[in-house]
């Protein structure tokens, strides 16, 4: 059985591979040209000898995203995936216009292990990790059935991205090389729930991406209560990451903060927030909370965000309330695949 995934493979992989099977240092590019061109049948390779073709359909498998369900907002444009993978599994995927371009949210895992009490992909727990190419496979699927080139990425999608630490830096790194989908880091965004050891490891790249953090509550109190990581690494010890991070990158970091009412929307909790955020390179990105099948939150009022915005904004904090893109399609991610499996 085929089971090497080729398609993760970085170009100086494959290039070691086929030179280690006796053939020439220039397949490699081959190959990967018909990739980018979205052929990823071996035999359809037709500049490649038929004994390597052979060789190749029995030792690697590329990985492919099909399109399930497709559903474009009336209102924006925003189009909203369920991408189907080879093992049956799904997962979303979201690709919104912005003055700048198009930009894609893309799913990093089939479901989450981060059990959030907010979000619908936590809900049924973790399934697997998605490889470097099926990310990969979600921009080459969205450009290809809608035509645009996508130009600015956010792993915001299914998954936490620093959970799937490997197969996300591999396919960051892939979306730096030449050909194909090529996209610049600093137009690149991940968010994570805050797990703190990823933190760290990524700065350590030195990949030159923004960093969001789902910070979602000023306090221990109310963040554990919603945030089950936070009892791992609690609220200092994360912002004390962001610090670090900051220091080694000269980066400003992005923290999300969901407006839950009753939860977390309070004017305390803006003093507060402001309080722990005093001073850190950093923008908050306030999103009214997104509605979840089977559970209670609810969105907080316009007049309750505008004014948590004000104590904020009073107290120089940088922040925006995040504009909602595909609101009759419920495009934030969870909510498809969950339809789907019911
Ligand atoms: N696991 C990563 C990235 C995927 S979630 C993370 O948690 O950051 C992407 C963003 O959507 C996160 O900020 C997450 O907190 C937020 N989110 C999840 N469920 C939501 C909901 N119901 N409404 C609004 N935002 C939600
Ligand atoms: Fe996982 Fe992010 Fe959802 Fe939390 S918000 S359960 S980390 S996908």
């Amino acid at each position: 059985m085929a089971s090497i995934d080729l398609r993760s493979l970085s170009m100086d992989e494959l290039t070691e591979q086929l030179v280690a099977r006796g053939f020439p240092a220039f397949r490699a590019k081959q190959i990967r040209q018909w990739l980018d061109r979205g052929v990823t049948d071996f035999e359809q390779m037709t500049n490649i000898p038929k004994d390597l073709r052979a060789q190749l359909s029995e030792v690697y498998t590329v990985p492919t995203v099909r399109i399930l369900r497709k559903l474009v907002s009336e209102i924006d444009g925003t189009v909203k995936y369920l991408f189907g993978l080879d093992d049956g599994e799904t997962v979303e995927s979201v690709l919104m216009q912005y003055k700048h371009g198009w930009s894609q949210c893309l799913s990093t895992q089939v479901g989450c292990r981060m059990g959030c009490t907010f979000c619908a992909t936590g809900m049924g727990g973790l399934v697997r990790n998605l490889s470097a190419a099926e990310m990969m496979a979600q921009i080459e699927a969205a450009q290809q059935d809608t035509g645009v080139r996508v130009s600015s990425i956010v792993l915001m999608g299914m998954g936490e991205p620093l959970d799937n630490y490997e197969q996300v830096v591999r396919f960051l790194r892939m979306l730096g090389e030449e050909g194909g989908v090529h996209i610049g880091m600093r137009h690149i965004s991940l968010s994570t729930c805050g797990l703190v050891p990823g933190i760290y490891r990524l700065m350590e790249e030195q990949i030159p991406l923004t960093l969001s953090i789902s910070l979602h509550a000023p306090n221990d109190e109310i963040r554990s209560r919603s945030m089950p990581v936070n009892k791992r690494w609690p609220i200092e010890e994360l912002l004390s990451a962001c610090r670090d991070y900051i220091k080694a990158t000269g980066r400003r970091i992005s923290f999300e903060y969901a407006m839950i009412d009753g939860l977390n929307d309070s004017d305390a909790c803006a003093e507060e927030l402001a309080s722990r955020l005093r001073g850190m390179l950093c923008h908050v990105n306030l999103i009214p909370v997104n509605a979840v099948e089977g559970k209670q939150q609810q969105r907080s009022s316009r007049e309750r965000i505008r004014s948590f915005v004000a104590v904020l904004e009073k107290r120089g904090i940088n922040v925006t309330v995040r504009r909602t893109l595909g609101a009759d399609i419920n495009a934030s991610c969870g909510q498809l695949r969950r339809q789907k499996s019911k």
